[in-house]
């Protein structure tokens, strides 16, 4: 199965992921996690992606389309995939239609996350990351680590992400809906898209996602 996953920052896109991939036995690629990973790696695409990120800004297309194929090469687009983070706008959701044509692919699905604006600040002014593992994510009152700033899962350091600053954060959401809602319409007009409310607990969201894709 190839899957997209789209909706507004912190609304559990790679909280869910984690399970779907999980259940689907498909890679999870998120190209948040890539740009994280090269930044914390220092490469020269890490250094090129920061300062987008820090201003909440999309990184380049011709930066993101070329490390998103990559990475759908690396786990062979023909086993299936499911895709967190990417498209984030037109131009790359044309690009990824063309990578999948030529190998004479096509995407399944596009799951919409749908979750008000209100409750995806919150989610985001919580959120924890694991250093160890990047789909071990907390949030410091909706999914807490036992012990303060410590993965349960595997003992990494718990940090918040540079760009979950409020500031940042507003910034994030005006781009979502100027350049990433558009893709949803792109994706309606090929009948891919299943929207769900990714409000409630973790598993009831995964239930949901997972009857949404049968
Ligand atoms: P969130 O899960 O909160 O939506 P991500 O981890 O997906 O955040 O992305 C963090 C940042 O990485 C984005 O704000 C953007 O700067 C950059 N980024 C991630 N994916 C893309 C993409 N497909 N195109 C451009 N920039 C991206
Ligand atoms: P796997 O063994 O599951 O194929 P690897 O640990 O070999 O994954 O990772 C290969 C590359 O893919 C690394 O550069 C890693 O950062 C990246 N990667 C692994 N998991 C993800 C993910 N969920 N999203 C994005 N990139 C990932
Ligand atoms: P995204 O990848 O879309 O930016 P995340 O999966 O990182 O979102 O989730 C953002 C924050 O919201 C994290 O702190 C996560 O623990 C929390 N979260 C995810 N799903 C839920 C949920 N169903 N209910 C409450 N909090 C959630």
């Amino acid at each position: 199965m190839r899957i997209v996953l789209v909706g507004p920052p912190g609304a559990g896109k790679g909280t869910q992921a984690a399970y779907l991939a999980k259940n689907l036995a498909i890679p999870h690629i998120s190209t948040g996690d890539l740009f994280r990973a090269n930044i914390s790696q220092g490469t020269p695409l890490g250094q090129k992606a920061q300062e987008y990120m820090r201003a909440g800004q999309l990184v380049p297309d011709e930066v993101t389309i070329g490390m998103a194929k990559d990475r759908m090469d690396q786990a062979d687009a023909a086993g299936g995939f499911l895709l967190d983070g990417f498209p984030r706008n037109l131009a790359q959701a044309e690009a990824l239609d063309a990578i999948l044509k030529a190998d004479g692919l096509k995407l399944d699905g596009v799951l919409d996350l749908e979750v008000p604006e209100d409750e995806v600040v919150k989610r985001i002014a919580g959120r924890r990351m694991c250093r160890k593992d990047s789909s071990h994510i907390f949030h410091v009152i909706y999914n807490p680590p036992k012990t303060e700033g410590v993965c349960d899962a595997c003992g990494g350091e718990l940090y918040q992400r540079e760009d979950d600053s409020e500031e940042t954060v507003r910034r994030r959401l005006e781009v979502y809906h100027s350049e990433t809602e558009p893709i949803i319409d792109y994706y309606k007009a090929q009948g891919l898209v299943v929207t769900i409310s990714a409000l409630g607990k973790v598993a009831e969201v995964t239930e949901r996602a997972m009857a949404a894709l049968e």
